[in-house]
């Protein structure tokens, strides 16, 4: 385990989500590399280019932990198990055509791929990345995994799979997300957090998307605690997880799901911290409250200051005065804060929002640069070192 102390430089703990959006370069490379246009080196070159750029501007904000912006990966929820979007790299028993995982407000959606046999592994370990990242990086890395209970509905929703029962399915899928966290730790991570977008979605009820009226919840809870139950608590402290209304094409998915059908039953995930989009919510104080409420005394509350969706970077004062409120509801001891999601989870995006991903590269910079200050600030104010 590292011995990176998240207090050491901004007093309260400053951690990103993990995603950047990827150049408009790199996402013309993955395009060209799906049409056959481009070999597999020809791209590799691309997301290696993309990598060092991005650790490089990550340090520069003054963030004391960064990552690589997962410009190698598909998505934060495919990367394991295809190398492109478009499916080129699909890892064995799995075919295109699978449950949408998300049908966003815009009106877009993204489509699983779909389990035809087992068992299921991973063709890509989070540590496979990392490992190739690691060397860029003059300060300590974070890796972002994604969570069982995202993979499970890689299971039809009610047909089962011939031979291959949902049962042995997902003690395979979590045998692979313990996998992925020990890895990504002994290869150097200093910190590892499970991406869990899927819980908000959980309780949509969409009839354009069944499974989100499927009462899933308690189990993907169940699917995550599964994962954890073969760690130490001392690992687990240094194991988190992201939970957000998801952040794709500058859109979302669950804004609109009350955030209270989540957090109570979130906080029994036995993690040692939280990655918590906060920053859009309409009303923020009854979110702090249920936070506070709910959050055990073993577990780090990391509250969303930017939005990565805007192209207004937040001031550093203006995040500063949002932590110093959400201390009067929080016990500051356990504040942290975060970005409330990656800034692109999916490897071709457009940030419409933003213009163009290149643009929303620099906004991404500046937001992170005001986070790790207005963090600093804050913890001034409370007296928390
Ligand atoms: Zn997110």
């Amino acid at each position: 385990m590292s011995d990176y102390n998240p207090r050491t430089d901004t007093g309260i703990p400053t951690e990103p989500v993990g995603s950047l959006p990827r150049p408009s370069t790199l996402q013309a490379a993955y395009a060209d590399y799906d049409a056959g246009n481009i070999s597999k080196e020809d791209l590799e070159k691309e997301q290696e280019a993309a990598v060092k750029d991005s650790i490089e501007r990550f340090e520069a904000t003054g963030s004391p932990i960064v990552a690589d912006g997962e410009q190698r990966w598909s998505s934060f929820a495919t990367y394991p198990i295809t190398d492109t979007l478009a499916g080129t790299g699909l890892a064995p028993n799995l075919a295109p055509g699978g449950q949408f995982f998300a049908i966003f407000a815009d009106g877009h959606g993204r489509q699983l791929p779909k389990l035809t046999g087992g068992p299921l592994k991973y063709n890509h370990y989070a540590a496979d990345s990392l490992a190739k990242s690691l060397p860029y990086a003059h300060k300590p890395m974070k890796q972002a995994v994604i969570a069982p209970s995202m993979l499970a509905l890689l299971y039809p929703l009610s047909d089962p799979v011939a031979g291959y029962s949902r049962e042995e399915f997902e003690e395979d899928i979590v045998q692979e997300c313990v996998a992925d966290i020990r890895k990504a730790f002994e290869v150097g991570a200093a910190r590892v957090s499970i991406d869990f977008t899927e819980g908000r979605l959980a309780t949509r009820d969409d009839p354009r998307n069944p499974w989100t009226g499927a009462g899933l919840l308690p189990h993907f809870i169940e699917l995550n605690n599964r994962v954890l139950a073969n760690f130490s608590d001392e690992e687990r402290k240094s194991i988190g997880v992201h939970t957000c209304p998801g952040g794709d094409r500058d859109s979302v998915h669950s804004a609109d799901v009350p955030y209270n059908n989540l957090l109570p039953e979130m906080f029994k995930i036995n993690a040692g911290y939280f990655l918590i989009q906060l920053s859009s919510e309409r009303d923020r104080d009854p979110v702090y409250e249920s936070v506070g409420q709910h959050s055990r005394d073993d577990q780090m509350c990391y509250i969303g200051v930017t939005n990565p969706l805007s192209p207004r970077p937040e001031s550093a004062q203006e995040i500063c005065d949002a932590i110093v409120r959400a201390a009067d509801f929080i016990p500051k001891e356990r504040l942290g804060t975060t970005d409330d999601c990656g800034f692109s989870p999916f490897s071709i995006d457009e940030k419409p929002n933003h213009g163009s991903p290149d643009y929303a590269r620099e906004i991404a910079f500046q937001k992170i640069a005001n986070r790790v200050e207005g963090t600093r600030r804050a913890a001034e104010k409370l007296g928390v070192s």
